[in-house]
C-alpha cells in the first residue's frame, strides 16, 4: 500500500468522504487498540469496551465492503501499544509513503501526530473529520476579544444552519425556552423503556483483561447497553424521538432518585464517536417539533444543547488549550475522597450520581453539574483530580468535550471563562429538583450539627472564603448582600461546621 489512513476509535463514521468512493487497493486502512489510549486516564470498563467493540465491527464492515483493513487488536503481540510506533512499523512493512489522518479531536493526538511526522520517514496528510457544524477555530473567531457567551454563537449557528428557523425569526419567536425547563419531575409521564440492546461481549472482556488494561466500573460485559454501529445508533435515535423527546423540556433538570434516565436521549457516546451527525440528530428533533410530536419549550432546549452547547465547548476547548487542563483559579488542592470509587458516601444524592456513573457509565448532566461537580467544588476538591475523574468515568468522556465542562462549566478553574457564577448550591436547590433528600440520613433543612445536610454549611463557607475573588458577580450580589447581613456568630458557626466536615471527608 502507499497510503496509510488511520481511523481513532472515535472516529467510526462509515459516510466520511474516505469510505464513499470505491475501495482503493492503494489504501490500508489502520485501526489500532493501543496501551496508549486505555492509559491516559483510569477509564470505565465500558467505555474501553465500547469502544474496541465498536471498533472491531467498523472494521469488518469496512472489510466487507472491499476496504483492505489493518487491525491491530490490544492483545496482538506485534501490537506496539503506541500511535506513532504502530504507524511506523506498518509504513516499513507495507513501503507506505503517506499517512492519512482526520483531525484528532483531542489536543493531546494531534500534537503527539504533528510532531512525531515531522521526523517520520512519511509525510503526514490531514482530513476533516466533517463531524461537527464549526470548524475547530470558528468559536474562537466569532468572538474576537469579547466574552465567550455560548448564546451568542448559539443563535449564530441557528441562522446560519437555519435550525428552528422562521425567515429571519426563531421559530416560536423566542430564541430561548430555558425557564421553562426546570421542573421536578412528579413521577409521572412515565420513564420511557429502556430499548437498547444488549452486547454480549464476555471474550472480548477477557482479552482487555489479559492485557493488563485497569479499568473502574462495571464491565456489564454479559450485556452492554452502548451502540456499536450507525444502525443501533440510529435506532436509539428514533426511539428517543419519539418517546424521550416529547417529555424532555420540563425535566431536564430534573433529579430523581429511582429513575435514572429520565428523558435523556443517552446519545452522547454515539455522537461523539461519530457514529451519529450532530446535524442530523439535529434534524430529526426539529421534524418531530413540525410534525407535533414535540412541543417547541423541548426541542430547542434539547437542540441548544447540541447546536449550542457542544460546538461551544469544542471551540473553547480549541482555543484554551494546552494548559487549558492545568488551570485552578480558585486554588483548590483537597484529593478526592475514596468513595469517588465506591460511590459508598451517606450523601443520597452523592450516593446515587457516583453509584449510577460506575455502574453504568453515565449520569445526566444536572447529575454531573449538580451533584458530583457542585460538592467537588463547594468542598475545594484539586481539579488536577476531579479533571481525569470525569474523562475517565463517562463513557462519553473525550478531553475536548469533558475539559471544559468539567474545569470550566463545573469548577469555574477557569476563573469564568464559560459561567458567569460558580454552579454551586446548598441542600434547597438540589431538594427542588428532585427526591434525594426524602432518602437522606442528613437533614437539608439544618446547617449546623452532626446530622446537617454538607451542602449547606460548606455552601456559605464558599461564598466567604471566595469573597475576594466571587463577591463583584453580578449574579452572586443577592449571597453576598445575605452573606453580609450573617450575625458574626452566625458566619463563625458555619465555618466550624464547614471545617469539621472537611475533615471527615472521607466518611460522610
Ligand atoms: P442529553 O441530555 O440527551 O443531551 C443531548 C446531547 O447534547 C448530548 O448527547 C450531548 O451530545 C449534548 N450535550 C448536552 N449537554 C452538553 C454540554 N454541556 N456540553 C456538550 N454537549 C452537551 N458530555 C460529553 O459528551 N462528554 C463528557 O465527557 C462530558 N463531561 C461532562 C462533565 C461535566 C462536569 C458536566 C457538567 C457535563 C459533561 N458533559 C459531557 C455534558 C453532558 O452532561 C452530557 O453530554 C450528557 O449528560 C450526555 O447524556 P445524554 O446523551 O443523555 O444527553
Amino acid at each position: 500500500a502507499a497510503v496509510l489512513r488511520l481511523v481513532l476509535g472515535d472516529q467510526l463514521d462509515p459516510l466520511h468522504p474516505w469510505f464513499e468512493a470505491r475501495p482503493d487497493p492503494q489504501v490500508l486502512v489502520v485501526l489500532m487498540e493501543i496501551r496508549q489510549e486505555t492509559d491516559y486516564a483510569l477509564h470505565h470498563a465500558q467505555k474501553v469496551l465500547a469502544i474496541f467493540a465498536a471498533m472491531r465491527r467498523f472494521a469488518q464492515r469496512l472489510h466487507e465492503a472491499g476496504h483492505r483493513v489493518h487491525y491491530l487488536r490490544i492483545g496482538n503481540p506485534h501490537n506496539r501499544q503506541s500511535l506513532p510506533d504502530n504507524l511506523d512499523a506498518l509504513a516499513q512493512a507495507t513501503g507506505a509513503t503517506t499517512v492519512e489522518a482526520q483531525l484528532p479531536d483531542e489536543w493531546r493526538l494531534d500534537a503527539q501526530l504533528r510532531a512525531h511526522a515531522a521526523q517520520a520517514p512519511y509525510a503526514l496528510h490531514w482530513a476533516d473529520s466533517r463531524h461537527f457544524l464549526s470548524s475547530r477555530d470558528e468559536a474562537a473567531r466569532f468572538f474576537g476579544d469579547g466574552p465567550w457567551l455560548m448564546e451568542r454563537f448559539y443563535r449564530h449557528l441557528r441562522q446560519r444552519e437555519q435550525v428552528l428557523m422562521e425567515g429571519r425569526q426563531p421559530a416560536g419567536g423566542r430564541w430561548n425556552f430555558d425557564s421553562e425547563n426546570r421542573s421536578r419531575w412528579p413521577g409521572d409521564p412515565p420513564e420511557p423503556p429502556d430499548a437498547r440492546r444488549r452486547h454480549a461481549l464476555s471474550a472480548l472482556w477477557q482479552e482487555i483483561e489479559s492485557a493488563g488494561v485497569r479499568t473502574m466500573g462495571e464491565p456489564c460485559a454479559e450485556a452492554l447497553p452502548w451502540p456499536l454501529d450507525r444502525e443501533e445508533a440510529l435506532e436509539d435515535l428514533q426511539h428517543f424521538i419519539a418517546h424521550g423527546l416529547p417529555h424532555f423540556g420540563p425535566y431536564q433538570d430534573a433529579l430523581s432518585d429511582s429513575h435514572e434516565r429520565l428523558f435523556h436521549s443517552l446519545l452522547s457516546f454515539a455522537l461523539n464517536t461519530k457514529m451519529l451527525h450532530p446535524r442530523e440528530v439535529i434534524a430529526a428533533a426539529e421534524a418531530a417539533w413540525r410534525s407535533g410530536q414535540a412541543p417547541l419549550a423541548g426541542v430547542e432546549g434539547f437542540i441548544r444543547q447540541i447546536l449550542g452547547w457542544r460546538e461551544y465547548v469544542r471551540g473553547v476547548y480549541w482555543a484554551r488549550m494546552p494548559g487549558y487542563v492545568a488551570l485552578n483559579h480558585l486554588g483548590h488542592k483537597r484529593p478526592l475522597p475514596a468513595w469517588f470509587w465506591t460511590g459508598q458516601t451517606r450523601m443520597r444524592c452523592l450516593q446515587q450520581a457516583i453509584g449510577q456513573s460506575l455502574r453504568a457509565a453515565h449520569a445526566h448532566h444536572i447529575q454531573r453539574l449538580m451533584v458530583i461537580g457542585n460538592f467537588a467544588l463547594l468542598a475545594g476538591l484539586d481539579p488536577a483530580e476531579v479533571h481525569p475523574w470525569y474523562l475517565g468515568i463517562y463513557i462519553d468522556a473525550f478531553e475536548w468535550v469533558e475539559a471544559p465542562n468539567t474545569l470550566g462549566m463545573s469548577q469555574f478553574a477557569d476563573g469564568g471563562g464559560i459561567t458567569t457564577k460558580p454552579y454551586v448550591s446548598s441542600a434547597a436547590y438540589l431538594d427542588r429538583m428532585g427526591d434525594h433528600c426524602r432518602h437522606c440520613p442528613y437533614d437539608k433543612r439544618q446547617r449546623l450539627g452532626e446530622r446537617a445536610c454538607p451542602f449547606n454549611a460548606l455552601y456559605w463557607d464558599f461564598m466567604d472564603r471566595h469573597a475576594e475573588r466571587l463577591r463583584h458577580l453580578p449574579r452572586l450580589a443577592p449571597v453576598y448582600r445575605q452573606l453580609e447581613r450573617m450575625a458574626a456568630q452566625d458566619l463563625a458557626a458555619l465555618r466550624g461546621q464547614a471545617r469539621a466536615t472537611l475533615e471527615r471527608l472521607e466518611s460522610l
